[in-house]
Formats: C-alpha cells, structure tokens, sequence
C-alpha cells in the first residue's frame, strides 16, 4: 500500500504566528519575515519525515508528499526522507489531496493541520484561506480535514492520522471518527498562540503513530459524500457570493452564503475550486 502525506504548515510544532508560515512572497499579505519562515518550513519537512519513517516501518510500500501550504512550494527537497517522491507547485486539480488518485494509494496522512475557521483559541485557524467564514455539509460546519477526506473518499482512500494542533485533532476525529490516529504536537492559547511539545518530542510521536496507522489501516473507512448533501459556505462579505453563483448550479443561500449539491466527492471538488476562484476578487478597488 501507498501513502499519501498532505503537508500543511499552521499545526507543526512550533509555529504558532502567520510569520512562520508566510513565504516571502506570501499571499493574504501577512507580514513575512525569511528567518522565521526557513525555521518553519524545516520543522515541517522534519515532521514529514518522521510520517515517512513510521509510514515505511509500518510496511507502506512508498510514500508521496503533496505540499499543500499556501503556494505549496514549502517543502525543502534536499531535507525530506530520500525515500519519498513529493509534488511541489501551486493549481493542482486536487490541490491538498493532489496524488491521492495515484494508482496504489490506499491512505491518506494529514500532517501540520489546524482547525477550522472560527475556532477560538486555536493558533492559526482558517478554512482555506482568510475570506471564508464557514464551510457545511448538510449543516455540519467542518474545516480542510472534511473537504480533503471527501476528496480522498471519492478514490476510495481513508484518512489515517491527523497531526496538528489540538483542536485540529479533535475536530478531524469528530468529523471522521475516533479510528483516525492524531497526534497533537500544541495546545492552542489563542489564534497566534500555542504551548508546543519540544520539536524533538512532537517528530516521535508522529513517527511511532504513522507505523501504527499503517498497521492498523484495515479498520479505516473513506469518507464518501454522498450525491444530494448541500454544500454550504459563508463568505466574509455579499460580493463574493456575488461571484460565486455565477458557476452553474450553485445558488444564493444567505446573503454572503452560496449552496450546491454536487454529484460525489470528485464534483464536489471541481466546484469548490471553481467558486473559491470565482470568490477571491478584489476587495478594494
Ligand atoms: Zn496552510
């Protein structure tokens, strides 16, 4: 079996400001600082790493790496785990699940997540960028972990460990169940604070809960969204909603809320990606 590591940033260890994630030519126009960022982006690929270790010792026949942090070119290649392939670049059709239709992948590794979009107290919380508000399906409000997993879910492959903050570990297990392995390398202080575990420490546990993931894989189920769910998401201002209706079959719900109801898990994503171009216009003229 192949696994599959989507690599976000904002849960690693140690991070806890936009400084530590935010590449010099960072979007959303967070301040960005280059020594910070080089500490951020090499704790990342160290906490990767240990998910590939404990991936291979676990009996995964090969592991792919997608960056999936802002402009997706974070991972330092030289640093990672020479037994690994990894994607880098930015407008992937799948984006953070890019590889997850690779032919041999049956698991998918969240690694560096973070909670959802207005989660208190929980460092560096979004939901795809800064704009969106709130995603739901059929009600439910959920975060990356919930759009990802019914990516994944659509080629029939499970989420098996989520490592990030705590409240990103306790929202992915919410949302997909208590068989999903988390490691939570921080305790989230407020939205750009965190108590870490030593880096050390945190790169461990991820490597002794990846084994144990790809051990017990068997017991994970995908999560697959099924056609008639309504998607829902709250954009922080009416002009996006705007935007976003003029993609076909999807309809004004709330003044700065848009609905669709895609087909399955792969529609689902073509129409997400569609409105969120549609949506991220401009603000000030
Ligand atoms: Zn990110």
């Amino acid at each position: 079996m192949k696994v599959l590591i989507s690599a976000d940033m904002e849960g690693t260890c140690g991070v806890s400001s936009w400084v530590h994630v935010t590449p010099p030519e960072g979007a959303g126009g967070e301040p960005s600082n280059q020594t910070e960022y080089e500490r951020g982006r090499l704790r990342m690929t160290r906490e990767v790493n240990a998910a590939i270790e404990g991936a291979l010792a676990g009996g995964a026949t090969e592991v792919i790496v997608n960056d999936s942090h802002d402009g997706m070119r974070n991972l330092i290649g030289e640093e990672l785990h020479p037994d690994c392939r990894y994607t880098s670049g930015n407008d992937k059709p799948l984006g953070m699940m890019q590889g997850v239709d690779i032919d041999g992948i049956g698991a998918v590794f969240y690694t560096g997540y973070h909670a959802r979009a207005g989660t208190p107290n929980a460092p560096l919380a979004h939901t795809w960028t800064g704009w969106l508000n709130d995603v739901r399906f059929d009600g439910v409000s959920t975060g990356e972990f919930g759009i990802n997993a019914a990516i994944a879910g659509h080629f029939g492959v499970p989420v098996i460990l989520v490592t990030g903050d705590d409240q990103a570990v306790a929202q992915t297990q919410e949302f997909l169940g208590q068989q999903v392995a988390g490691v939570a390398v921080k305790q989230g202080i407020s939205s750009t604070a965190a108590l870490h575990l030593h880096p050390a420490k945190a790169q461990s546990l991820i490597r002794e809960a990846a084994e144990r993931a790809v051990r017990n894989e068997r017991s994970a189920t995908p999560y697959v969204l099924q056609a008639g769910v309504t998607i829902e998401l709250d954009f922080d201002h009416q002009a996006r909603a705007d935007q976003a209706v003029l993609a076909q079959s999807v309809e004004r719900a709330g003044v700065r809320t848009i609905a669709f109801k895609p087909a399955d898990g792969l529609a689902f994503c073509k129409q997400l990606r569609t409105v969120m171009k549609l949506a991220s216009i401009r603000m000030t003229p």
